[in-house]
């Protein structure tokens, strides 16, 4: 018998392999196949999108860049596994079944654990009917890209996409359902980002499906419509597991599910639907399940999360969000600033750039918002002051490298507080 079993082999499934094998539990991880190991993030999701976004800065031949995604796959995939392996890991391909809670079959083979963490992922949601469609995380499957295009979707990866296509040189149009781009950011900068895209080309539509439109005129039809769960095959019942009023197996706070001795993670949770709080919570549920009798069991936290989305130019966030502090009436005070008044803005053509701190009375560092062509990498300061409870003067008087982005952040504290 296994001390634990992990049912999928992406992002979450792969972290609670590392931890459980540092912490000598005999571990077997299952996926459905060997070119699934790596999950979303690496085949088709965080890994790909933005070798893309990154290539398309200076190559503008579709083709050209799309010639270089298998040998990347490759490079990050082969090393991973034979480490896994190397440490002790059991690996098993095949589509994972419950037959009760310390049961579970992959294809006729039975593996029996007394632990277990579904780790199962998420599929995408599109919308069938539509010629000339294709979900997001297949584009880059296509040998070329039409001159227009339309996206169904305006969260991160229908904006990510956009922004790419757009660099590239297409037409590009965003049908979005709800009033605004990209729902979770801060309402008042999605929408100041909204004009800088707007401002390069990209046709933005709010409160539009894509029945609004005249498809005809589109040569392709991109679905980034969110992600549902992706559990029908593992036969949760058999193990007694419960899922939410949305499909997404339900977890506490520990990444418990109902079942004492079985855990979830990731996109399957329907908590984050993100890379690294799917690893995270692998490790949460790691630690949870060795914990011991009088252990305390480790909880979720996202005070300092720092989330970001990849586009020409980036928008980040990081801890608190200004509309919810002020919709729950707590103090606060908002340091903000565009970077036109600062060099390094300049020498890296990052004029567009814009950044809010939030910080409580006393002066702690409760949140941020960056657009910036660096958001992703500018905001992890802000996240590390976050989680290390930094005041806003211990910040101000840093003594960042000039002439980089990053001294942006305590140049402008300095101004503004
Ligand atoms: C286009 C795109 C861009 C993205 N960009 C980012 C980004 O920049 N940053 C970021 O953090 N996140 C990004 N994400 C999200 C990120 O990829 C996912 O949140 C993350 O991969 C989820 O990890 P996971 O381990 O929960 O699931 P997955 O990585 O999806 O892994 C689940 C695995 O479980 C297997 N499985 C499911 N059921 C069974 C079964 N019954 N038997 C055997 N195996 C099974 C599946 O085959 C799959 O390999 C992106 C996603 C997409 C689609």
């Amino acid at each position: 018998m296994y001390d634990l079993a992990i049912v999928g082999a992406g992002a979450g499934g792969i972290a609670a392999a590392k931890l459980a094998l540092k912490l000598g539990l005999k571990t077997v991880l299952i996926d459905r196949e060997q070119d699934s190991f790596g999950g979303t993030c690496i085949n088709r999701g965080c890994i790909p999108t933005k070798f893309f976004l990154n290539l398309a800065k200076a190559s503008k031949q579709w083709g050209e860049i799309f010639s270089a995604k298998p040998l990347l796959i490759e490079k990050i995939k082969s090393p991973l596994l034979k480490y896994l392996l190397g440490k002790g890991l059991v690996v098993t391909w095949g589509e994972a079944r419950f037959f009760d809670n310390h049961t579970i079959f992959v294809d006729e083979e039975k593996i029996e654990a007394k632990s277990f963490i579904i780790a199962a992922g998420s599929l995408p949601c599109g919308l069938v009917g539509y010629p000339n469609a294709v979900l997001a995380e297949n584009i880059f499957a296509l040998d070329n890209i039409p001159q227009k295009v339309i996206i169904a979707g305006a969260g991160y990866i229908g904006i990510e996409i956009a922004s790419l296509l757009n660099a590239l040189g297409a037409d590009v149009t965003i049908a979005e359902m709800q009033e605004r781009i990209l729902f979770g950011f801060d309402a008042r900068l999605a929408n100041r980002f909204r004009i800088i895209l707007e401002t390069k080309g990209i046709k933005i539509n709010t409160g539009k499906t894509l029945d609004d439109f005249s498809l005809d005129e589109f040569g392709l039809v991109v679905m980034a419509l969110g992600r549902k769960p992706d559990l029908a095959a593992l036969n949760l019942l058999s193990a007694g597991v419960k899922v939410n009023e949305k499909g997404w197996i339900a977890t506490d706070k520990y990444m418990h599910t109902n079942v004492d001795n079985i855990f979830a993670c990731g996109d399957c949770t329907g908590k984050m639907m993100l890379a690294y709080t799917a690893e995270y919570q692998a490790e949460l549920c790691v630690k949870n399940i060795t914990r011991g009798p009088v252990g305390a069991l480790t909880e979720e936290n996202y005070h300092s999360l720092a989330t970001s989305v990849f586009s020409f130019p980036q928008i980040a966030h990081t801890g608190a969000s200004e509309e919810i502090l002020r919709d729950k009436g707590v103090s606060y005070r908002l340091i903000k600033s565009n970077f036109l008044k600062f060099s390094s803005a300049y020498v890296y053509n990052d004029t567009d750039g814009y950044m809010q701190i939030i910080i409580d009375d006393n002066g702690v560092i409760l949140g941020a918002d960056i657009i910036s062509e660096k958001a992703a990498e500018l905001i992890a300061l802000v996240s590390v002051a976050i989680a290390g409870k930094m005041n806003v003067r211990q910040l101000k008087d840093c003594l960042l490298v000039h002439p980089t982005l990053s001294e942006i952040i305590p140049l402008m504290l300095r101004d503004e507080c």
